[in-house]
Parts: C-alpha cells; sequence; structure tokens
C-alpha cells in the first residue's frame, strides 16, 4: 500500500490547526489503499499550536510533529518536512485551509495513476489578499520569469503533491537561502496543475507583511539570478560609449574647426571615462562572484527522472538466447 506524507508548516496557528487536520483527515481517508502520515512542523510558534499538535501527537499514531528551537521561516519548515517523511508521495499543505483538502485525491491520483512526478495546485484569484499585495505579486512573478527564465506563474504555489523522486532531488538541493519555488521549477519533472480558488483562511491571520514580502521577493530573485550582477557592465559599457563619443567631438572640433571645448569640457569626458571603466571592473568581479556564487550553492549537476534496474557495471551484452525446457 501506497503511504502519504502531508507536511504542514505551522507558524502561531493555534485558531486552525485542529480544524485542518480533522478537514485533511477527512479528505485523506477517503482516498482508497493509501496510507498516510501529517508530519506537522511547528516553526518557533509562540501560542498554543505546539500543544495543540503534542495532543494530535498522542490521540493519532499517523501524527508527527517537530519543534523548531524559534521561527526559521516557512522554507526551512518545509524542508525539515520532506527530510522526516517517509511516504511514497508527499504533500505540502498551508495549516490555513487556503490549501483545500478535497485536491489531495485528483493529485494523488496524477502522481500515482497518470505518470506525473508532481502535481501542484494552482490558485486563481486572489480573493482575501489586499490589493497592493495582489498587484506587487502579479508583478514580481513577470519580473522573476524573465529573469531566471524558469517557470514560476503566480498562483502557482507550495501546495504540492510529488513523488519519491522528485523528493529527493528537492533535498539534494541543500542551499541555505532556500526558495522553493524556484527550487521546484529547478528540479524538473512533469507537473500536472490543477486550478483552485483562493479562499481567506479559515481562522487567525497571515504571517506576511509588506516588508516581510519585499524581502522573500529579493531572496527569490537573489537565489536563482545572476542577472543584476550584469548591471554595472550595461552602465559601464554606456558611459564608455559616452565618453568615446565626447572626446571624439572635442577631437574633431579641436582638429578641424580649431575650437577648443574648454578644461571643464575635458575633465569630465575624463570623469565619465573613469566611471565607465570602474563600472567594468565591478562588472569583472561580478562575473567572477556569480561563478562562485553558483559553485557555492553545489546544486546537482543532473536530477535522474528514471533509470533500469541493471547496475551500470553489468553493461555487457549477454545475447546467449534463453534455453526452454524441453518439452
Ligand atoms: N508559516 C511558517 N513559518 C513562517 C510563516 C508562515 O511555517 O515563518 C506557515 C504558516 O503557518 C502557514 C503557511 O506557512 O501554514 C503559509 O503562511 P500564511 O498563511 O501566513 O501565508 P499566506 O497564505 O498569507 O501567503
Ligand atoms: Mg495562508
Amino acid at each position: 500500500m501506497n503511504k502519504l506524507s502531508i507536511i504542514v508548516p505551522c507558524y502561531n496557528e493555534e485558531e486552525v490547526v485542529s480544524l485542518f487536520y480533522r478537514e485533511t483527515c477527512r479528505a485523506v481517508t477517503a482516498i482508497p489503499d493509501l496510507d498516510y502520515e501529517f508530519i506537522f512542523i511547528d516553526d518557533g510558534s509562540k501560542d498554543h499550536t505546539l500543544d495543540i499538535l503534542r495532543l494530535l501527537c498522542y490521540q493519532d499514531k499517523n501524527c508527527h510533529y517537530i519543534s523548531f528551537s524559534r521561527n526559521f521561516g516557512k522554507e526551512a519548515a518545509m524542508y525539515a518536512g520532506l527530510e522526516q517523511s517517509t511516504g511514497d508521495y508527499c504533500v505540502i499543505m498551508d495549516a490555513d485551509l487556503q490549501h483545500p483538502p478535497t485536491l489531495l485525491a485528483p493529485m494523488y491520483h496524477a502522481v500515482s495513476q497518470e505518470g506525473y512526478g508532481c502535481c501542484a495546485g494552482k490558485r486563481i484569484g486572489r480573493e482575501g489578499d489586499s490589493a497592493l499585495r495582489s498587484m506587487l505579486s502579479k508583478n514580481f512573478y513577470k519580473v522573476i520569469q524573465k529573469m531566471t527564465h524558469m517557470d514560476m506563474s503566480d498562483g502557482a504555489g507550495d501546495f504540492r503533491m510529488m513523488n519519491r523522486t522528485m523528493v529527493d532531488a528537492i533535498l539534494q538541493m541543500k542551499e541555505y537561502n532556500r526558495y522553493t519555488k524556484g527550487i521546484f521549477s529547478f528540479v524538473g519533472f512533469e507537473t500536472k496543475w490543477l486550478e483552485f480558488h483562493n479562499v481567506q483562511r479559515a481562522a487567525g491571520t497571515s504571517k506576511w507583511n509588506l516588508g516581510s514580502l519585499f524581502s522573500y521577493a529579493f531572496d527569490g530573485i537573489l537565489s536563482f539570478s545572476t542577472a543584476p550582477l550584469k548591471l554595472p557592465g550595461i552602465f559601464g559599457s554606456l558611459l564608455l560609449l559616452a565618453a568615446a563619443l565626447l572626446g571624439g567631438s572635442g577631437l574633431v572640433q579641436q582638429l578641424f574647426f580649431h575650437h577648443s571645448m574648454g578644461t571643464l569640457y575635458y575633465i569630465s569626458t575624463i570623469v565619465i571615462f573613469l566611471s565607465g571603466l570602474q563600472m567594468m571592473m565591478t562588472f569583472i568581479l561580478g562575473e567572477y562572484l556569480s561563478k562562485d556564487y553558483l559553485e557555492n550553492k553545489k546544486r546537482p549537476l543532473y536530477i535522474v527522472k528514471e533509470q533500469d534496474s541493471q547496475p551500470a557495471s553489468s553493461s555487457v551484452c549477454d545475447i546467449t538466447p534463453i534455453r526452454r525446457n524441453a518439452m
């Protein structure tokens, strides 16, 4: 029988976590021939979330919890949950019921029967989010898609069910600055998208404010793109071009029209030239830095989706025909 690990990061979710457990339990037990485990990660909650989790785990042997010594953030909580999971499939869900448990059955069908490595929820609409947050998020995803050339669209969150191969690939990515939406896209695997309508959280409040959203967006760009390091190259070449044009036209004026442009003109040209040169040097430093940055992440060079069960060393082809038993 297959087993599903349900990974739930929780930060100050005392108002909603029991309801989440009941609703999700109902949905997962309705799926035939499926064993399950809940892995709750208490991300340093300051309310009674941990007490509730202790009680749930005492009452239900399918529940487990990990409690962090302080708030490490949802990214760390998801990693810890995946690391502790023992299921053939894993699903990551928010504790606030914004990820509908009713999608678990079609998700499980997609990964267990339809051959997908992953089945992800795609939120449509942003009811419940403020207009400012919706606008900023939409534009952020447009920018990050362009900068990283990876599939990170608005609405595609962390709610997804994955098979063990994909989970193991994610666990191989041990980088400290984690941006899991980018990691899902980086590891590949065929993904089926299931749309769902955004709903307000069942109880409690969102843990995000404008400042933390900006820093999350910035982390996303820095974790998956070295494009900002190329900016000095662009500005530097523009400045060098400007210096060349100014210097050239000054020289033409002097040589052909015997008209001197004045000391200030030449000093400005030299200053622009030196600034451009400095920018180009910064760009070169950035190029070394971006190589080092990628080396430091120690990301896997490739991720295998599937291979036959023969060990690689026994690759000599034995063409002896199978001898059938004499009748
Ligand atoms: N969460 C967490 N650590 C944090 C912030 C959030 O584990 O530092 C959990 C939170 O308890 C919830 C999920 O991540 O289960 C999503 O958080 P939230 O609902 O606040 O985000 P939103 O839905 O507003 O994007
Ligand atoms: Mg939420």
